[in-house]
């Protein structure tokens, strides 16, 4: 193995990604007094979350009656009864004040007649428990609120002097030999040098795995690091095979066109013109949560009445909305529909097609962002030294299915709990921890390994071959026979990851070996994903299987955890549900298990 110099860092905390969540925790931090880095692989603006179009869940009540316990009933049911109520309780009871103090930041949210904050609804987002018309709760700053976040929430960290190091690719965490996590390694792309970060905390916010399927709305960047972070570190992840197709995807291209489009009153249609939801989901027809409307979609493309002239999409209308009401809330698509499909959405429909969007699953943690690792001591025992947050978190509030929304707010809430959460777990006066070398080792060895690698399967074709198996065998649509087909062929593509080839073997902006690094960070998303999509002989949100149509809370209403070794092989587990919520605010009847109706 070569010899690498690696250059010390010693933070009270190190977060690891700058998009919203990375971002809110960053500044958290900062705030309690920590001397804090955020280490990011883009430029924080760069991230994901800047792509966020259609708004930020909270019960505000600017357009109509609304409450956060109605809120919490909602994200309960979105979750198909999978999510942990205290979590979900957190999430909604906070989400108004989170709100507030991203308005206070400056972030230019659009503005109603009086000056409140606008609001439009959002699937699954209903009034009265369920029992009304859908509600106006998600605010939003025309259709790039992401962009507006992210902005505000960079400007504000670099105020609070927290320390960032951009265009770092963080390799893997620093583990002690009982398990504590004690930093990271990353690896700095331009000029090429290693770098440990020795910390007290580390706090993974590194976003989703889209990117393991074919075709998805995610950045190219959303390659799961973190999750493979933790999965090589021995942890578990959670709920990993629920997988949020969103339903308009602009066919061909992937690109999303945002659910606010609906919001603002648009709806999909199929070869007759039909409005079809209103046949699947009388009450919230177009508003319908996003796994029912993605599998209405797929199944009308199955029974004939696609569109095009293969049948194979659907169209989503615009056309009958104002111009005006277009230009002022919903701009982004307009020039999205423009450049993606060719069409002017004043005058004709859009091609969408479900979509891959968002993974529910990942790195299971309490609602204050600790991780958590059953075997040392039960179901919530805490990984000292690591947290995780945002959509690389599993805390649990989306269950088996998110909410459109719920995202954006689920960021700013737990990045921002997190750092609550570490003002009283962190011990301020003991120093910051010398690292395990054997780990350290470990780490070098894999990564000089991959810069080596010398095989005869060049990275792209191993990562094509994986998103077609995960598109075909992962779908919005699932049975024993694809998943096993999933398994089958994920476990014969695994072991190429000891057969890469990496032509290029400089340190300096290596774009060929950070590619190979996400790969296997990818491979080790997407095999967990279909090994626990096989478990589950069960459908609950966005897992539908087609064997078994129905929800069973008998024998699966329990998180899946999964492991993997180095070869590849996947163990699965499983941990209770937290069925109870954090006060008596809430009306336990209304939140109990019922069929999911919209
Ligand atoms: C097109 C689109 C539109 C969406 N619209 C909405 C919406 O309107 N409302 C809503 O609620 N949700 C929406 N979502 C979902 C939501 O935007 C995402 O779930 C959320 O932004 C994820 O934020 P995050 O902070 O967890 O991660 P990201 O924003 O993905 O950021 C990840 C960060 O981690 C860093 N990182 C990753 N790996 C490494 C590594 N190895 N080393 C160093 N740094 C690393 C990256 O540099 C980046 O800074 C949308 C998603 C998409 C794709």
């Amino acid at each position: 193995m070569a010899a690498y110099e690696i250059i010390d860092h010693a933070f009270d905390v190190v977060v690891v990604g700058a998009g919203g969540a990375g971002l809110r925790a960053t500044l958290g931090m900062a705030e309690q007094g920590f001397n804090t880095a955020c280490v990011t692989k883009v430029f924080p603006t760069r991230s994901h979350t800047v792509a966020a179009q259609g708004g930020i869940a909270a019960s505000l009540s600017n357009m109509g009656p609304d409450s956060w316990q109605w809120h919490m009933y909602d994200t309960v049911k979105g979750s198909d009864w999978l999510g942990d109520n205290d979590a979900m309780e957190y999430l909604a009871r906070e989400a108004p004040q989170a709100v507030y103090e991203l308005e206070h930041y400056g972030v230019p949210f659009s503005r109603t007649e009086e000056g409140k904050i606008y609001q439009r609804p959002f699937g699954g987002h209903m009034q009265n428990y369920g029992d009304g018309p859908p509600v106006q709760r998600t605010c939003a700053a025309a259709d790039r609120t992401g962009h507006a976040i992210l902005h505000t929430l960079y400007g504000q960290s670099l105020r609070n002097n927290a320390q960032f190091f951009i265009e770092y690719f963080a390799i893997d965490l620093l583990m002690s030999d009982d398990g504590v996590c004690q930093g990271i390694i990353a690896w700095k792309l331009d000029d090429g040098t290693l770098h440990r970060f020795r910390a007290k905390m580390v706090v993974l916010a590194t976003g989703g795995y889209g990117r393991s399927y074919f075709s998805a709305t995610s950045a190219h960047t959303c390659t799961g690091d973190g999750n493979g972070m933790v999965a090589r570190a021995g942890l578990p992840l959670q709920d990993m095979e629920f997988v949020q197709f969103h339903p308009t995807g602009i066919y061909g291209a992937g690109v999303l066109i945002t659910e606010g489009a609906r919001g603002e009153g648009g709806y999909v249609t199929n070869s007759e013109g039909e409005r079809f939801m209103e046949r699947y989901a009388p009450n919230a027809k177009d508003l319908a949560s996003r796994d029912v409307v993605s599998r209405c979609m797929t199944l009308e493309i199955r029974e004939g009445r696609g569109v095009g002239p293969k049948k194979d999409h659907i169209f989503l209308h615009l056309d009958h909305l104002d111009p005006a009401v277009l230009h002022e809330r919903l701009p982004g698509i307009t020039e999205s529909a423009k450049i993606f499909a060719g069409v002017d959405l004043t005058r004709e429909p859009i091609p969408v097609i479900p979509t891959v969007h968002y993974n529910m699953g990942g790195i299971p943690t309490n609602y204050h962002g600790e991780a958590l690792d059953p075997r040392r001591g039960g179901p919530d025992a805490v990984v000292p030294g690591l947290m995780a947050v945002g959509e690389a978190g599993c805390a649990s509030v989306h269950g088996a299915n998110r909410l459109g929304s719920n995202s954006l707010i689920d960021l700013v809430v737990f990045g921002r709990a997190a750092a609550i959460r570490a003002g009283t777990v962190i011990d301020r006066a003991a120093p910051i921890p010398e690292v395990n070398r054997a780990s350290e080792e470990k780490i070098l060895a894999r990564f000089d390994r991959l810069r080596h690698a010398n095989g005869t399967a060049p990275t792209a074709e191993v990562r094509d071959q994986m998103q077609r198996i995960m598109q075909e065998d992962a779908a919005v649509f699932r049975t024993a026979e694809t998943l096993a087909s999933g398994v089958k062929r994920m476990n014969a593509l695994y072991p190429s990851l000891t057969d890469l080839k990496v032509h290029d073997r400089s340190m300096i902006w290596n774009s060929d070996l950070v590619e190979t690094l996400e790969l296997e960070n990818l491979m080790a998303n997407a095999i967990m994903t279909v090994a626990s999509a096989e478990a589950r002989t069960e459908s609950r949100g966005a897992h539908a299987r087609e064997d078994f149509p129905d929800r069973d809370d008998v024998n699966w209403r329990k998180h899946t955890l999964s492991f993997i070794d180095d070869a590849g092989n996947v163990t699965l587990d499983y941990r209770p549900v937290h069925t109870e919520p954090l006060s008596d605010e809430i009306d336990l009847a209304k939140i109990a298990p019922k069929a999911r109706v919209y």
